[in-house]
């Protein structure tokens, strides 16, 4: 079966619902799917205090407020994940395991994810002292001893900026050498409150209601040790959420999709926003900015390109 709209959204993190909202409020027929949790990654954060104009907000009470708002205009929210995209008389169509939804327009703001560590501890403790976002949690943790887990430029930098309120930083890194270019190194290694524990991975994340610590083993001489921190930060790398679009539309070499300042893909009809654009700020005012910026772009191609 065949749904027919003006515009599907793909991915309901603060990008897809930021679209929706503009979309909607346009008056075009809007779905979003969502193959998860409205929200995505900000699901997962604790409590947001960076999003201008509210103090202090949990990440899944502000998901669930703008998916609200969007609603209350006539976005549909589909809980369905998309499996594929092509091209059709003029229009687009979105493949899920179900139905299938027709477009006119599309916006693919389906996310990034973090890339885990995948130790005992982690998933149970994220939110509550494991997290993938210094810029957003390195405040909970002043005065306290934290261990940061990486040795390319985002570890350094969030480092660097978890070091504005621990204590004391551990780099927990698992070679003997950094990946991050010579400028955060320097910045890092010159940092006093910055230690580097080389050679080094987390076996575990330990604490019950929150992180009470890491195990970690030596990969050179297999010695296990515990650091008593309060908090984990782990930045290993993250990947878009695009394999299903490869070969469709143009990427970096990250898998990130490329778009101009209106979010246009090159492909007609077709936009991307949020993290799953090439050089995306990851914040959840700029998805948002990123999304409706997305959905004016389509609402322009639709009255353009559509007799009404
Ligand atoms: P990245 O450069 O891929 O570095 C990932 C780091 O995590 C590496 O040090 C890697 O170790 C380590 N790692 C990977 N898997 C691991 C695992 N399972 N266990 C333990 N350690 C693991 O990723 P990134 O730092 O997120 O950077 C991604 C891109 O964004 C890069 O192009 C970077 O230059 C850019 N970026 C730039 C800035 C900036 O310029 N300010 C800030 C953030 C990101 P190995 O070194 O041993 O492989």
């Amino acid at each position: 079966m065949a749904l027919e709209y003006d515009i599907v959204i793909v991915g309901g993190g603060p990008a897809g619902l930021a679209a929706g909202l503009y979309a909607a409020r346009a008056r075009r027929r809007t779905a979003l799917l969502e193959k998860g949790v409205i929200g995505g990654q900000i699901s997962l954060t604790e409590t947001i205090e960076n999003y201008p104009g509210i103090e202090s907000i949990g990440g899944f009470d502000l998901a669930q407020a703008m998916l609200r708002q969007a609603e209350s205009y006539g976005l549909e929210t589909h809980y369905v994940a998309a499996t594929g995209l092509e091209q059709a008389d003029g229009k687009w169509v979105v493949r899920t395991d179900e139905e299938e939804f027709v477009a006119k327009a599309v916006i693919i703001t389906a996310g990034a994810d973090y890339n885990r560590l995948g130790v005992p501890g982690e998933e149970r403790l994220t939110g509550r002292g494991v997290s993938y976002c210094a810029t957003c949690d390195a405040a909970f943790f002043k005065d306290e001893e934290v261990a940061v887990v990486g040795g390319g430029d985002a570890a350094m930098d969030e480092g660097l900026f978890t070091s504005r309120y621990a204590s004391k930083v551990y780099v927990v890194h698992r070679r003997d050498q950094l990946r991050a270019s010579r400028i955060l190194q320097e910045r890092a290694f010159a940092n006093p409150k910055m230690h580097f524990i080389w050679n080094t991975v987390v076996t575990e994340i330990l604490g019950e209601e929150a992180v009470e610590g890491a195990r970690l083993r030596n990969v050179v001489t297999g010695e296990e040790s515990v650091l008593p921190v309060k908090a984990v930060f782990i930045f290993i790398g993250h990947h878009p959420n695009t394999d299903w679009l490869r070969g469709l539309v143009p990427m970096d070499n990250g898998g990130h999709i490329v778009v101009n300042e209106w979010m246009e893909t090159g492909l007609p009809g077709l936009f991307a926003a949020g993290d799953v654009r090439r050089n995306a700020a990851r914040q959840v005012v700029s998805s948002a900015g990123d999304g409706a910026t997305a959905a004016i772009a389509a609402d322009r191609y639709i009255s353009e390109h559509f007799r009404e």
